[in-house]
């Protein structure tokens, strides 16, 4: 199944939803009332639909399925101030995003495609192999159903769940817009987060675009040979066209970028390894989220507290830098597990 199969009026952003209404002969007004239907009342059928005429309410569901994501996982709950939602695709596929609360904060982590086809060495999501690209709806809708289920506005998204956003470019950027639109979820474009592997061509797209979406890029090691080793983009756009994309987006946006290191054990996290990273980040505008290793399937493993902490202070003197405790990894709420938990232990 393709992405233009599964049609629906969420994939379509303000500007194409209003060209859409005035095709089908209604009033120009009508698309803000149905943009907030979808966006601010984050209704779940048309039929909720109370000042839309019930033939305009007919030709959206004719177009397209309404409701895009149906939990897997109904009986999961927040542990560790995380959640971790298990999405059901229309077409049969699975997804999954987490819910990250924080004080006054409620992230949402978003997938972007099903499964990846990037190959890091480390990575759960990798191991089911690229599936397809989520359609701009299928993006939102995560974000529509959490903040449904937990009675709550949603402040801050990251595109950080399962896939490679930036090879998925056009639907994650028109679901950014939509997010971020003031008729639709009206979340600030600096509190929205897109995390990359590393693709050097969008990475200049996003640095010239004229909204101002936030960059992460997860780095992982500052050797080139050894990023290739667990990264194999790495092989296709190497650690100095990766880092002079990163100045060229710090000097276009004026914006600092984060930077994202898993560390593993004797992988990466020796004092050697951090220096190399500063040498690496030297000239770059950023802060550093340092994110002990989730043990998964693929045999890495996390390094001792000490060696975190030792390697942090080693990167502190030259760099903000934070420590990541991953939320839910008892759980295996991280990074394509919970899908694997699913597929492979339940089913
Ligand atoms: N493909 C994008 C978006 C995914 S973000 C990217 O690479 O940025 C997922 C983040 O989690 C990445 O920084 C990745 O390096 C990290 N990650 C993957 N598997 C992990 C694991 N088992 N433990 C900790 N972090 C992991």
């Amino acid at each position: 199944m393709t992405n233009n199969q599964i049609q629906s009026i969420k994939n379509l952003s303000f500007t194409q939803l209003n060209e859409w209404i005035k095709n089908r002969k209604y009033q120009d007004f009508r698309s803000k009332q149905v943009f907030q239907w979808i966006y601010k009342k984050k209704v779940i059928s048309t039929e909720q639909m109370l000042n839309i005429p019930q033939k305009l309410r007919d030709e959206i569901n004719n177009y397209g399925h309404f409701s895009l994501v149906e939990i897997a996982n109904p009986d999961e709950s927040i542990i560790n101030s995380a959640k971790k939602y298990l999405f059901k695709l229309i077409d049969g596929n699975y997804i999954e995003s987490v819910l990250i609360i924080e004080k006054d904060r409620r992230t949402v982590c978003l997938s972007s495609q099903i499964g990846c086809g990037l190959e890091c060495s480390f990575c759960q999501t990798a191991k089911m192999g690229f599936l397809r690209n989520l359609t701009v709806g299928e993006i939102v809708d995560q974000i529509l159903f959490i903040s449904n289920d937990i009675s709550e506005k949603i402040t801050n998204v990251v595109y950080m769940g399962m896939g490679e956003p930036l090879l998925n470019y056009e639907n994650v950027i028109n679901s950014a817009i939509i997010i971020n639109d003031k008729n639709g979820l009206n979340i600030g474009a600096r509190k929205i987060t897109i995390s990359t592997s590393g693709i050097v061509p969008q990475i200049y797209m996003l640095a010239d675009l004229k909204y101002q979406f936030k960059l992460a890029v997860s780095l992982n090691s500052g050797y080139n040979e050894k990023r290739s080793n667990i990264m194999p983009i790495n092989n296709q756009f190497d650690l100095n066209s990766l880092i002079k994309a990163i100045k060229y987006y710090n000097s276009a946006t004026n914006k600092k970028i984060t930077i994202e290191y898993v560390l593993m054990k004797d992988i990466n996290d020796s004092e050697d390894d951090a220096k190399m990273l500063l040498e690496t980040l030297k000239d770059i505008h950023c802060k550093i989220n340092l994110i002990p290793f989730n043990e998964n399937e693929t045999g890495f493993v996390r390094p001792t507290k000490e060696t975190i902490s030792k390697f942090s202070e080693i990167i502190k003197v030259e760099k903000d830098v934070t420590i990541r405790w991953s939320k839910g990894k008892e759980e295996n709420g991280a990074c394509g597990q919970l899908y694997f938990k699913k597929i492979f232990v339940k089913m």
